[in-house]
């Protein structure tokens, strides 16, 4: 089924999606800071992390629901309530009108007496089709189905804006087929314990769904996954912006990629033979092809029966809820408890990645026709106007400091100029262009309703080939804690949810406020990060950099990266610099350039004291607070191989180490064990 979120703008890197960690639960204090979250029996240059936000990481346990607790995760708690009012509110509407259907779809999921005695019954049809398949060119068929329905598939699908024309939509084919997070769980030793609680899981499933020889088939799956993790890409390759665009014909695809069914796969996907395909993994997609031609005709359909269950298991039955979060949440993460049920009916319902690490947030969901009764309850219009000026300030302090670069030549000057006057910066919430009056939703159909959502998501998208792109549509729904951008669109967004407090709170103090809206600036100087700067004004991919820039570039961004391989999350295992390049440049230039917007707008007076805390330390505290982030040891591993963030810790850390007013602010000195030499600071915007 296709992503409720991901999917509408698909390509490979196009869309930095900034999920973060740490959020406060408690109060901010009195102006925006809570002050005793921190342990001041820590020097701020030994340990700034700890100073800012020691007593929290001593007082903090995360949920046993939680793989992590931070801020994004306690506002998006808050949000759930909020939204779980507006769906037993809207329960109460005529089920013909968008409320109504948000409330139906959210009262058949919580219809739990209806979902047991169904037990694996709605699985019958597409367990039917996938036994009947009488060869691989029939699984073909039922893979290309895998956007609009439960099955899944060792090549993903989608259709995205065109980097190299960012007018129209094309169709995207990229490396999958795998069912865990990474194919370094299939291929590191460190890994060997997730990967056999994953072939019980995958046991348990097709013992469940009355597949036969369970035991043995689930041995066969993993075997042939991981011939799949041998061959697919890394992220760190995926994040090459260039090797990851290949425009082909659907001849030339299947020149290059034999052994596979494409004609059937494109037409079942309702995309007839496309005109036009952009490969991202050229070199894997040919070996996935061949893994398929030659793989036991019984294995790959027991993969399919598998995928089903799996990806339907949110919508079925017990049985299968607690194997999917024995499996997801309590292996892969370490949470002890499942989600309460509203929880995940709310999730299921309001879609987007409101509750980080759900499968279930990939699946068919409500998610504007949620999102427009969110706004017109908990989005003043006043908060949009506030925000949007301070988006404004930021995008200032960009281009002043573009401007002021010594080591960037006029010309590429110029065209990065251009870039940040065209970009776009979307606030709250905006428009959407589906029709869910053409969506049959009732109150004792959960998993018919899913594959309905989920049908009409699809068919939506499929109709775009060759169409011209739609420049105002979101990637991300109003209720998201969260916010992105997108260098092929050229547009930062920030959805409504995620304006509040600690992260954008216009009543806080200023230096509080500018200091979390390091966070905001981020996504703005994503467009000039590793990957976002080979897209000009208009997003597409264009080197606009003259040969001695770009140098440059890469010499300063190799020296930070070597800053985050160095960083220790737990013993032994480190942050991988290259594939948190683009976060980490975020980080540092979106940090820079809100402490500029900051002494901008104290327009020549001194910034007063409060608390004992000058203005400059008040806007690194801001920033810290933010990040205030726990995470259990399972997920870190997890996070640390498929995350192209750094964790909270090295967030807060080593920016402030790059960033000479941190040092004064906090009279941090040589001695001191986050003390960098003025040589070794890594300066980029
Ligand atoms: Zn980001």
């Amino acid at each position: 089924m296709n992503r409720c979120v991901a999917a509408i703008v698909g390509f490979a890197v196009a869309v930095a999606i900034c999920v973060g960690a740490a959020a406060n639960d408690a109060p901010f204090g009195p102006w925006g800071y809570d002050l005793s979250a921190r342990d001041t029996s820590i020097r701020p240059g030994d340990d700034f992390y700890g100073y800012a936000s020691g007593a929290w990481m001593k007082r903090t346990e995360i949920p046993a629901e939680r793989s992590n607790w931070g801020m994004h995760a306690a506002l998006a708690e808050r949000t759930l309530v909020q939204l779980r009012t507006i769906m037993e509110d809207a329960g109460k509407a005529d089920p013909k009108t968008i409320a109504g259907k948000v409330g139906a779809y959210y009262a058949a999921f919580m219809d739990e007496a209806r979902i047991e005695q169904l037990g694996a019954t709605p699985l019958r049809p597409s367990l039917d089709a996938v036994r009947a398949a009488p060869s691989r060119a029939a699984l073909a068929v039922l893979m290309g189905k895998a956007n609009a329905d439960f099955y899944g598939s060792v090549f993903n699908v989608f259709v995205q804006v065109d980097a190299k024309d960012p007018a129209h939509y094309v169709v995207g084919l990229s490396q999958s087929g795998l069912g865990m997070p990474d194919r370094d769980y299939y291929l590191q030793p460190s890994f060997a314990a997730k990967k056999t609680a994953y072939q019980a899981y995958v046991a348990k499933l097709l013992t469940l769904e009355g597949w036969p020889e369970p035991e043995k088939n689930a041995a066969a799956i993993v075997a042939l996954e991981t011939k799949i993790a041998e061959a697919s890409w890394t992220r760190v390759q995926e994040r090459d912006v260039v090797a990851t665009y290949n425009a082909m014909s659907l001849a030339e695809l299947k020149a290059m990629a034999p052994g596979f069914d494409w004609d059937g796969f494109f037409k079942a996907a309702d995309l007839g033979a496309p005109a036009k395909i952009v490969v991202v993994e050229k070199t894997a997609i040919p070996k996935l092809a061949a893994i398929f031609a030659a793989a036991d005709l019984n294995t790959l359909k027991a993969w399919e029966a598998f995928n089903v269950a799996d990806n339907a298991s949110v919508y079925l039955s017990k049985a299968f809820a607690d194997a999917s979060f024995e499996f997801r949440s309590h292996a892969l993460t370490g949470a002890t408890e499942q989600r309460p049920r509203w929880k995940r009916a709310v999730h299921t319902v309001a879609g987007g990645d409101i509750l980080f690490g759900l499968r279930s947030e990939q699946y068919g969901c409500l998610v504007w026709a949620t999102g427009d009764l969110y706004v017109a309850k908990h989005f003043p219009p006043a908060v949009r106007a506030k925000a949007n000026a301070q988006m404004e300030n930021l995008r200032a302090a960009l281009r002043a400091r573009i401007e002021r670069l010594t080591w960037m030549s006029p010309a590429t000057k110029a065209k990065a100029l251009e870039k940040v006057k065209t970009l776009r910066i979307f606030i709250g919430s905006g428009h959407d262009d589906r029709d869910y009056s053409r969506i049959v939703v009732t109150h004792d159909d959960l998993f018919g309703d899913a594959q309905r959502i989920g049908e009409f998501e699809w068919a939506r998208l499929a109709a775009r080939p060759g169409k011209a792109v739609d420049r105002d549509e979101w990637a991300e729904s109003p209720q998201t804690v969260n916010d992105y951008e997108d260098p092929v669109m050229n547009v930062v967004a920030f959805p409504a949810a995620y304006l509040q407090a600690p992260f954008f709170d216009a009543g806080a103090d200023p230096a509080v406020n500018y200091g979390a809206a390091g966070l905001m600036a981020h996504e703005l100087t994503h467009g000039f990060d590793d990957q976002g700067r080979q897209f000009d004004a208009q997003g597409r991919i264009t080197d606009w950099w003259t040969p001695d820039d770009a140098k440059t570039f890469n010499a300063r961004i190799k020296a930070l990266g070597a800053q985050y391989d160095a960083y220790q999350v737990l013993p032994g295992l480190h942050v991988n610099g290259d594939l948190t390049m683009g976060e980490n440049i975020a980080d540092l230039g979106g940090l820079l350039i809100a402490y500029d917007a900051y002494h901008k707008s104290l327009g020549g007076k001194p910034a007063p004291v409060l608390d004992g805390l000058t203005g400059d330390q008040r806007f690194f505290l801001g920033w810290a607070q933010v990040w205030r982030y726990k995470i259990r040891d399972d997920a870190a591993r997890n996070r640390i191989v498929s995350d192209v963030h750094a964790p909270a810790g090295a967030r807060v850390v080593i920016p402030v180490q790059n960033i000479d007013a941190w040092y004064t602010a906090f009279g941090v000195k040589p001695g001191d064990k986050q003390y960098r030499a003025p040589k070794d600071r890594v300066k980029i915007w």
